[in-house]
Formats: C-alpha cells, sequence, structure tokens
C-alpha cells in the first residue's frame, strides 16, 4: 500500500531526471576523451613524418637549384658583379639545405646511418663546391669544368637517392599515421553511435518506467478512493456511483433491478465482548462470504460502519429474494475464532426493494429498503424483509 504518493512521484520523476543527467554527462566525457586521443594521433603525425618530408622536399628542390647554380657559374663565367650575386644565392640554398638537414635529424624515425651518410656527402659536396668557386675565381676555367665533371656531378648523383630514401620513408610514415587517425576517427564514430543507442534506449526504458510508475500510483490512487480500507470492497461513494448507472441503464433500458441494505445484527455487543479487531474479523468475514454467496454481476459495498448495500443488476425482487435468502443463512453458518479461540457466530438483517419503473433517483428505493431493513430488526433480526412497490 502507497501512503505517500507524492513523494514517490516526486523521486521517480528526480531519479529519472537523474540518470538521464549522469548518462548525458557519461557521453560527453567519452566524446572529450576521444577527441583528446585523436588530436594526440594527429598532433603526432605534423610532428614528425610531415616535418621530415617537407624537409626532404625542400632539401631536394634547393640541392637542384644549387647545382643549377654552379653549372651556371662554371658555364657562363658571368662578369664579377654577377658571380658575386650567384655566390650569395647559392649560400642562401645552402643553409637552407643545411636547416632541413636539422629538422631531418631531430624527427626522421627511419635509419639513421643513412640521414648520417648523407650529412659526410653534403659535407664532401660543400668543400668541392668550395674548390670549384675557387678555380673560377681564379679564371681556371679548365680545372672548374674538370672538377664539375668528375667530383661534382657524381657526388650530386650520390645524395639525390639518399634524400629520395628519407622522403619516401616519411611519407610512407605519414600515410601510416594518417591511415591510423582515420581508423581512430572511424573507431569513434562508431562508439558514440553504439552509445547513443544505448543511451536512447536508456531513455527510453526510463521514461517507460516513470510512466508506468505514474500510472500504477494514479491506479492505486483511483483504487485507494473507490474501496474500502477494511473490507477492500466498494467504498460508499463508489457504490453510490454504480447504483446511479444503473438507474441511468434502466431508465434507458426499461430493466429491472433490486437494492438491499444490509446490518450485522447486534455487532455493537460483538465489539464489546470480544474487541474492536474481532469487530473487524467480523465485517472482513461478512464480506468474504457474501462475495461468495452472490452473484458474480451483484454488487456489494460497505455504506457505513457496519452497513452494507447489495445492488443486483437486471434482477427482479424474488430473484433478488432467493439470492439474500441463501446469503443470510451462509452467514448463519459462518463461524469467527475470537481471541481465545472460541467459536464466535453472527448473524445479518436484510431489507429489500425493487426499482420501481419510471423512478428519476435511488433515494425513494433506498428509504423502501431502509424500511424492509428496520422490518426485519424489528421481526427480530437474521432476516430478509421486502418491501413491495
Ligand atoms: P442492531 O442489531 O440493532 O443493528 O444493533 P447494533 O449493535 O449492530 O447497532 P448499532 O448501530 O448500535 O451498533 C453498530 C456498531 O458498529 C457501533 C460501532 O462501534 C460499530 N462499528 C462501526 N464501524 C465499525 C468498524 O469499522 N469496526 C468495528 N469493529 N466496529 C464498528
Ligand atoms: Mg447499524
Ligand atoms: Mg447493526
Amino acid at each position: 500500500m502507497i501512503h505517500r504518493p507524492r513523494i514517490t512521484i516526486a523521486a521517480l520523476i528526480l531519479g529519472g531526471y537523474g540518470l538521464i543527467f549522469f548518462a548525458l554527462h557519461g557521453l560527453g566525457w567519452y566524446a572529450t576523451r576521444n577527441m583528446e586521443q585523436l588530436r594526440t594521433v594527429t598532433q603526432d603525425l605534423y610532428a614528425h613524418p610531415f616535418a621530415v618530408s617537407n624537409a626532404a622536399i625542400d632539401m631536394k628542390s634547393n640541392l637542384f637549384q644549387l647545382r643549377h647554380h654552379m653549372l651556371q657559374v662554371v658555364l657562363l663565367q658571368k662578369n664579377n658583379d654577377n658571380l658575386r650575386q650567384m655566390y650569395g644565392e647559392a649560400d642562401g640554398f645552402s643553409e637552407t639545405i643545411r636547416t632541413d638537414l636539422a629538422v631531418i635529424k631531430a624527427n626522421f624515425l627511419g635509419d639513421m646511418n643513412r640521414v648520417r651518410e648523407l650529412e659526410i656527402k653534403l659535407d664532401q659536396w660543400d668543400a668541392i663546391r668550395a674548390e670549384i668557386l675557387a678555380a673560377v675565381e681564379k679564371k681556371d676555367m679548365e680545372t672548374a669544368h674538370r672538377l664539375v665533371r668528375t667530383v661534382g656531378t657524381p657526388k650530386f648523383t650520390e645524395i639525390v637517392p639518399l634524400v629520395d630514401y628519407v622522403q619516401t620513408f616519411a611519407k610512407d610514415r605519414a600515410k601510416l599515421f594518417v591511415d591510423e587517425a582515420e581508423r581512430h576517427a572511424q573507431q569513434m564514430h562508431s562508439r558514440m553511435l553504439g552509445l547513443i543507442a544505448v543511451l536512447s534506449v536508456f531513455l527510453i526504458a526510463t521514461g517507460f518506467a516513470v510512466l508506468r510508475g505514474v500510472r500504477n500510483l494514479q491506479d492505486e490512487l483511483r483504487r485507494q478512493a473507490t474501496t474500502d480500507f477494511l473490507t477492500e470492497i466498494p467504498n460508499r461513494r463508489h457504490f453510490i456511483e454504480l447504483l446511479d448507472r444503473e438507474l441511468a441503464r434502466s431508465l434507458r433500458y426499461d430493466d429491472p433491478f433490486a437494492l438491499a441494505v444490509a446490518d450485522l445484527d447486534l455487532f455493537k455487543t460483538i465489539n464489546d465482548t470480544h474487541g474492536h479487531h474481532v469487530g473487524d474479523r467480523v465485517l472482513k468475514k461478512f464480506c468474504e462470504v457474501c462475495s461468495r454467496s452472490l452473484r458474480a454481476s451483484d454488487i456489494i459495498g460497505r455504506i457505513g460502519g457496519e452497513e452494507f448495500a447489495v445492488l443486483f443488476p437486471k434482477t427482479g425482487l424474488s430473484e433478488a429474494l432467493d439470492v439474500l435468502e441463501r446469503l443470510r443463512s451462509a452467514i448463519e453458518e459462518t463461524v469467527v475464532m475470537t481471541e481465545q479461540g472460541l467459536p464466535l457466530r453472527f448473524t445479518a438483517s436484510f431489507g429489500l426493494a425493487a426499482y420501481a419503473s419510471g423512478e428519476k433517483n435511488t433515494m425513494g428505493l433506498f428509504k423502501r429498503a431502509d424500511d424492509a431493513l428496520y422490518e426485519a430488526k424489528r421481526g427480530g433480526r437474521n432476516k430478509v424483509c421486502v418491501i413491495n412497490n
């Protein structure tokens, strides 16, 4: 039995919202953590392989530019001003190549021996370049030509494959990272979808649980409002509702129906002799016997302390009288145990009346049934009396 429906409803709603709150927070936390992981993967991607790959590409282009300048210097034999400008440009390329080399050394994840080999060869090429330029400056073009042919060009062709190796390795590495980042993003996407699906199911289930809880409470409240607490049969108000409904139906279809009122005999004495709780037990027993002896369509209600009423829908007076007589006799046979374990018998008196066709309310009907009950009491109790219309 629920005694505090408001608190229960509030607890259900608060509990439901609490669950939703925590579930959303959990989802948020999970999403943030995944984004963080993805960021780390992407950062690694930029920090190492991309840096190396870019440096290698840059180095290669500078190497070619540098070589192009060398050949121009040697082949064109420009005037001194031109030469100086070209030396300056060559130094710029050379410097950039050194910077690229530093980036590669710091970030390369492949075979470092090849990088060291590259560095040595670059040093050697620098030295040869210096020799060639010195020869050009001395106008010793023969030596310059010879050095370019025999040492400069072969050295250059040794350097390029090393740079290519570094660049290819870094490119493959970068691709690996890109694939990894993509795989990670996809994994995160499907995990989030799964999580959202679980969360949705969870939220829907919570919603249904709350709704069902509220509906159960409503049912319980309705039951409490219409049922007598002690005997669990319709209370006075509900019984009157059912009676009015029957009256409306009879008015419409001109069906007969009968009403009986019942009152336990000398009930005060039972209470006084055996105590209130034994009296309560008798009341419950009375209802049990009624539900056993009455027909399924008959309706009983508790209309007062030890007063009850029975509605016999679509039933004439004589038929109802038979049922009531059977009930009266069943009650007479019934035994309730007292606290001392002694059998206690009790009886009830009944007053019966029939609905008179065309009656617009149940006041007259109740009055006739009450009069009949009074008759039964006056006639010695444990009786069924009838008032004919
Ligand atoms: P009568 O045969 O003339 O009806 O006599 P009675 O003693 O039954 O009549 P009366 O109306 O004087 O007594 C009814 C008693 O029913 C009085 C009241 O204390 C008792 N009663 C009413 N409701 C309850 C209840 O819920 N439980 C118990 N144990 N007693 C109740
Ligand atoms: Mg009474
Ligand atoms: Mg009584």
